[in-house]
């Protein structure tokens, strides 16, 4: 796939409305348009507080760890513009590299914060608002300019010392194409989705939440389209090509209508594939098999329903604390556990806990708990944190137990490193368990409890863990990230992030044959499994349940009714024998080419096409 940019001439002259082409990746597919909406910063809502005398120091060294990151960020994006498109639009960064080395600005930060005894970033903010207001006065233009490289970089630096949101969302209220430098996960978590159209984004990996949102959603979204919030204008036309990872600014009528014809075709193909359900998925050997649904919130059901999923593989709890800067109490996450629950009708869902960290940033609420990480995705998330903030994973266990007496609930814990975590967590439950049973609140007793296996170290101990739950979950999204060292929303390392490495398929069939070991049941719901050549692999590496999303599920449950379970074990086999990944990406296209297409290619034939 390629990334970058160019333009197409068109027949018209007027530059406006000239169709212009801009290349990406495609991570959704789908086909939409609709006016632009692009999310540009707004101010940031700093925050402001007293620090102690030995607190100064601490600040100090915050201030300095995001003046460096500032400086990799700004040089990587000065290398990423000389590269895609000129040297001279890169020096607008050496701007920006001098701002970050100001010695006024720096060294007035840090006497103020010597003196006053702010926080750093409230204190370097007062600074940098003193020097912007001083530019903006002068009349000297050159001078002038420079307010605008003071106000880049101090946003930088303040998002880095704060992770403040900084974003315009709220401001989207008709149906838009989202063009945007990337999306954070507490923005994907508060934006009205019913109203994005589809998703244009100038960073962001394969994996990102933001990604995984939109493909669950079936919203078309392309990524590492360059300098996409500068060369599209809000309200300007945008045409977003899902499939090949493109998008067409100003289209014309003939390329709408083009589109569109695409799009139909498309829509009936889906049609076909929602109505080939009849509650007995088998393979054409008839083995059963069970297809559950990713999901983020109650509103998600219907969705689920349409796609006739047969439970919820994952409900990612923590939408519920990024939609809003509060924590929700026990009630707003028991109605709302209870909702999934009761509208699922007695099939299983599984709800796992709390996993905050990594790219999802913890709401304002909680965010003094929460210390500055050089390394999120290796620190202080998920369970870790849960168990470290006993009373917040309490305040969600006792919603989720007390949903369980309103259907067939699964308890899954995130990110489990090991045994202890596991037993841990396990213990803070019967103690919720039992203070429910004492004041006489209804619950499951034998609600399932699971862990997700997405670390190295788990799929290790995955046997031992297997005496302490009733299921396993893996995780691949993590999993390849951690097992390859591959940051999994950094673009820059986004080549290396590969789940066919051989190391990942291993890992895999490993967990599998440890679950069966230690007698527990085992389902995959990373977004691998959305996928129809890893669905089949998956299910020949003896995997029997998948949780994806309820989009692509329809499509992976007609394409394995119509598969034999030995086609797919030799896959599996022939997977696991490769060193390289190149290998295994060559036997899944072989793969695609001669067993999957052909069953696509039958069912495209059956409507017409
Ligand atoms: C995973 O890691 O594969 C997973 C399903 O969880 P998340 O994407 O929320 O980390
Ligand atoms: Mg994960």
């Amino acid at each position: 796939m390629h990334a970058g940019v160019y333009f197409q001439s068109m027949s018209t002259s007027d530059e406006k409305t000239q169709e212009m082409i801009l290349h990406g990746i495609q991570v959704s597919p789908g086909v939409a348009h609709g006016p632009a909406f692009v999310m540009t910063p707004m101010e940031l809502e700093v925050p402001d507080y007293k620090v102690t005398d030995d607190q100064v120091d601490y600040e100090v060294y915050r201030f300095e760890q995001a003046l460096m990151l500032t400086r990799q960020q700004i040089t990587q994006l000065q290398e990423e513009v000389r590269m895609k498109l000129s040297e001279e639009e890169a020096l607008i960064f050496d701007a920006h590299l001098l701002v970050l080395e100001d010695k006024a600005l720096i060294g007035e930060t840090l006497s103020l914060l010597k003196q006053k005894h702010f926080n750093v970033e409230s204190c370097f903010q007062k600074v940098a608002q003193k020097y912007i207001d001083f530019f903006s006065n002068l009349e000297d233009p050159y001078l002038k300019e420079r307010v605008s490289d003071i106000r880049d970089v101090t946003r930088r630096i303040l998002r880095n010392m704060s992770g403040v949101n900084d974003s315009s969302f709220e401001n989207l209220k008709v149906p838009s194409v989202l063009v945007a430098a990337d999306i954070t996960p507490s923005d994907a978590a508060q934006i009205n989705l019913d109203l994005v159209k589809a998703i244009v984004l100038e960073h962001g990996g394969t994996t990102g939440h933001a990604v995984i949102v939109a493909r669950s959603m079936g919203i078309p979204a392309i990524v590492d389209v360059t300098r996409a919030t500068q060369r599209i204008h809000p309200g300007e036309t945008v045409l977003v090509d899902g499939y090949s990872g493109t998008m067409v600014l100003h289209p014309s009528k003939d390329t709408l209508f083009q589109y569109d014809q695409i799009q139909l075709h498309k829509d009936s193909i889906r049609q076909m594939f929602l109505a080939d359900s009849d509650g007995n998925n088998v393979t054409l050997d008839g083995v059963p098999f069970i297809l559950q649904a990713n999901i983020e919130n109650s509103d998600d059901l219907g969705r689920v329903r349409e796609a006739s999923a047969e439970g919820i593989g994952l409900f990612r709890s923590e939408a519920l604390y990024l939609r809003s800067d509060d924590m929700p109490n026990e009630e707003e996450q028991f109605a709302e556990y209870k909702a999934v629950l009761e509208g699922m009708d007695g099939k299983e869902v599984t709800i796992r806990t709390l996993d905050l960290g990594g790219d999802k940033v913890f709401p304002k609420a909680m965010r003094q708990k929460q210390t500055h990480e050089d390394n999120p995705f290796m620190g202080f998330r998920a369970i870790r944190f849960c168990l470290k903030h006993k009373d917040i994973f309490k305040v969600q266990l006792r919603a989720l137990l007390r949903a369980s007496a309103y259907g067939n609930l699964k308890i899954l814990y995130p990110m489990i490193s090991g045994v202890s975590e596991l037993r841990q967590a396990n213990e803070v439950l019967e103690e919720v368990k039992a203070e429910l049973a004492q004041n006489g609140i209804p619950f499951d007793p034998k609600v399932r409890t699971g862990a997700m296996i997405e670390i190295p170290s788990a799929a290790y101990v995955a046997r031992d863990l297997g005496k302490y739950c009733d299921f396993f979950s893996i995780g691949t999204n993590d999993l390849t990230q951690y097992l390859m060292a591959v940051d999994r929303v950094n673009e820059e390392v986004a080549h290396l992030y590969r789940s066919s490495h051989p190391s990942v398929m291993r890992t895999i069939k490993q967990i599998v044959v440890a679950a069966k070991e230690a007698g527990v049941t085992v389902s995959l719901c990373g977004e691998m499994a959305g996928s129809p050549t890893y669905a089949a692999l998956l299910l020949g590496m003896g995997l029997r349940e998948l949780s994806i999303s309820s989009f692509n599920l329809p499509e992976i449950r007609y394409i394995l009714r119509r598969l034999e379970t030995s086609e797919m074990e030799t896959l599996a086999n022939a997977a696991l024998e490769c060193p390289e990944t190149v290998e295994v990406d060559s036997i899944l296209d072989t793969f695609k080419r001669d067993a999957i297409d052909p069953i696509l290619d039958v069912a495209i034939n059956g409507i017409g096409a």
